[in-house]
Parts: C-alpha cells; structure tokens; sequence
C-alpha cells in the first residue's frame, strides 16, 4: 500500500516552513510576517504591502505544497512529518532531505538545530529514530551496520568533514590538502564517494552522533573568513548508509539517508562579485540551477535528466529517480525585506511541486 500511494504521487515531496522573526531582524513589535501560513490546508500566501499604516497589499501569490509550517511549529512537529522518510530507508530505499532557501532562512536549524534538547533538528532526531528501529530489529535477529560519511561541495570540489576520525591507513586516512574526491557509480549502480571516511556509529549513542556533527563542524569552518560565510556558500550532505541482515530469513537489504544543507539561494549575481568571488558565485549558482533543471526534467518527464551537470545532483541521483525518496524543505524569512528572495524560493519550490 505505501509504494502504490508513491508510485501515484511521485517521488518527490514538498514542505515549506516559515521561520518566526529574530531579534536580529530588527523589525518593531507591530511587524506583520509578510508570509502567511495556512497549515490546515498546506497553503500560504506571500504579501507585497505598501509602506502606509494601513499596510495595503500590492501584490500577493498563493502556493500548496504537501506540507506547510507555519512560524509557530516547533522542531519536534516538523519532524513529526519527516520520519517516514527515515523510515524508508531503513525499509532500504535511498532517501535525501535538502533544506533549501536563502542565508538566514532556518536551513541549519532545521536539519541540524542546535544541542540536544527541543531544539534539536532533523540530524540527531532521526539518528534517535534509527537507533530505536535497529533495536526492535536486533531483538528480532536481524543484524544492523551503520556508517556516517560527511562531505561539503564547495565549488564543485569534495571535501571530506569526517577524515580526521578515519583510522590512519584505513583507506582515507590522514587527508593531505591535495586529496581529492570524486563521484563514482559501483557495479550495483550506487553513486559514492571516493576516498571518503566511512564512520561506524552507533544511532544509540547521542554522544557519537554529537561528536560526528562537532568534528564536521570544525572541518567545515577551516578556510572560511567566517563560519557561515562558507557554509552559505556550499552545500553539506551527510550521509547514513545501512545494511541489514537476517541469516534466518536469508534476506538483506541497504539504504541511505542522505541529509543536505544547501548553499543560500540568494541571488549572489547582484553582489558585484569579482575574480575569486565571482568564480566562487557561479559556482554555487551553476549547483543550485543544476538541482532546478533536474526537478524540470522529472517533473516534465523527458526522456534525459541532466544528473552529471553538478556533483550534488550526481552524487544524489538515485533518491532522485527511480525508486528513490526525495523531500524538499523550503525554509522562508517572514520579513518584507526578504519579499523577493522568498518568492524565488517559492517559485524554486513549485517546479519541484510538480515532479
Ligand atoms: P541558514 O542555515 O538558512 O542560513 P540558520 O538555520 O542559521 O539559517 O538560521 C538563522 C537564524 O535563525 C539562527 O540563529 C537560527 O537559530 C534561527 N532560526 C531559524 N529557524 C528558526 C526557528 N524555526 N525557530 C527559532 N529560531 C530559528
Ligand atoms: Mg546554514
């Protein structure tokens, strides 16, 4: 019953989240969000005012989406939503999550979050949910290997996060700054990365899963003028690949849970970027366009999806296609000043609507 509803829907899925205002939007205490969010019908709207007190609206666009956050819903309510893509591939499916949308829109906080209490995101949520699925498993005899891999494509090279926690000699190792990683398919057709560290984890050990998100952390800051200028400016995925077993029943399977926090969405064009940072620019834009042309192909389904054109899309292919399982997270400033960057994340989002 679940794989017919997929088949009739697609493999694609969309949710947008509105995140509430910040001190550091400096807006007053009479501040309107200028996006509007139905949840019981996964609609919203997106309002255009003009500058008077009676806040006229100029213009105004309406979207569904398959699920709707409004301001108010917390961590635990987004993911509520989330964990039957977990569960799809600990079913064996391969499954990616992107949170997408401009710099300062709630990407990180929605996948990663922050500590380990209610605010915690999607990361170490579904890990949880992971570890109590291997459990119930284990006890059944089946036998569960899970490994983490952590990578950031920044202008459209491989960096490996989790390298100084591979064993030395291990295959990966110690990475000299002249490694480099490429996207390679096996002959089962599965995309991965060479030379990247495959870290064993247990789901059950909160701490682990932690220490994996802190070295990541560290790596991911290393040649950045600051932390979130580069993560604005690549993209991460970090990977869960599992295999299970059952001697008695003689069956195995494998799946992936691929989660990516994407590069800002923002239109960098506008930034008069020059030499180092225009190449950087294009990049990132050159990345982002090539995840909408494969969203156009799929969801225009024509014969040729362009997957080699980025690493990203290349790398994540197979939740693309197929019997993959792909959801989209379209994260929004409420602000006015964001009005247009949140209409072409929402523009961005209903092409991906459609697939
Ligand atoms: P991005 O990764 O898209 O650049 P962040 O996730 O870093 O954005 O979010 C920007 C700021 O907004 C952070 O301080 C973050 O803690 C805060 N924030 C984002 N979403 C929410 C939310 N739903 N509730 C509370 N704070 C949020
Ligand atoms: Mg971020």
């Amino acid at each position: 019953m679940h794989n017919l509803i997929q088949e009739l829907r697609g493999n694609v899925r969309v949710y947008a989240r509105v995140r509430p205002f910040l001190p550091s939007d400096q807006v007053d205490a009479s501040a309107q969000h200028c996006i509007n969010v139905s949840a019981h019908d996964d609609s919203l709207a997106i309002l255009k005012k003009d500058g008077s007190s009676d806040g006229n609206v100029l213009e105004s666009h309406g979207f569904t989406f398959d699920r709707c956050f409004p301001p108010s819903a917390g961590q635990e309510v987004v993911f509520a939503e989330v964990s039957e893509f977990v569960q799809s591939a600990l079913d064996g499916y391969n499954v990616c999550l992107f949170s997408y949308g401009q710099t300062g829109s709630g990407k990180t906080h929605t996948m990663q979050g922050f500590g380990s209490g209610p605010m915690k995101g999607i990361i170490p949520r579904a890990m949880e949910q992971v570890g109590r699925y291997k459990k119930m498993l284990e006890a059944q005899g089946w036998l569960y290997e899970m490994e983490v891999s952590f990578i950031e494509i920044y202008q459209e090279q491989i960096r490996d996060l989790l390298r100084s926690l591979a064993p030395p000699n291990g295959g990966a190792g110690e990475e000299s700054t002249s490694t480099t990683h490429d996207i390679k398919k096996d002959g089962k057709g599965n995309m991965f990365v060479t030379d990247v560290a495959m870290i064993q984890l247990d789901p059950n050990d909160p701490q682990a899963v932690q220490r994996i998100m802190d070295v990541a952390g560290r790596h991911r800051s290393v040649g950045a003028t600051s932390m979130n200028e580069r993560s604005s400016r690549s993209h991460s995925v970090f990977t869960l690949h599992m295999r299970a077993s059952n001697k008695e029943r003689r069956s195995q399977l494998s799946g992936k849970l691929n989660l990516c926090d994407l590069a800002g969405s923002e239109r960098l064009s506008r930034s008069n970027a020059t030499g180092e940072r225009l190449k950087e620019t294009q990049a990132i834009n050159k990345s982002l366009s090539a995840l909408t042309d494969v969203f156009v192909a799929i969801a225009n389904k024509q014969a040729h999806v362009p997957y080699r054109n980025s690493k990203l899309t290349y790398l994540l292919q197979q939740c693309l296609s197929g019997d993959g399982k792909t959801l989209m997270m379209i994260n929004l400033s409420p602000t006015e000043q964001s009005y247009f960057e949140s209409l072409c994340t929402l523009r961005f989002a209903s092409q991906v609507n459609k697939c």
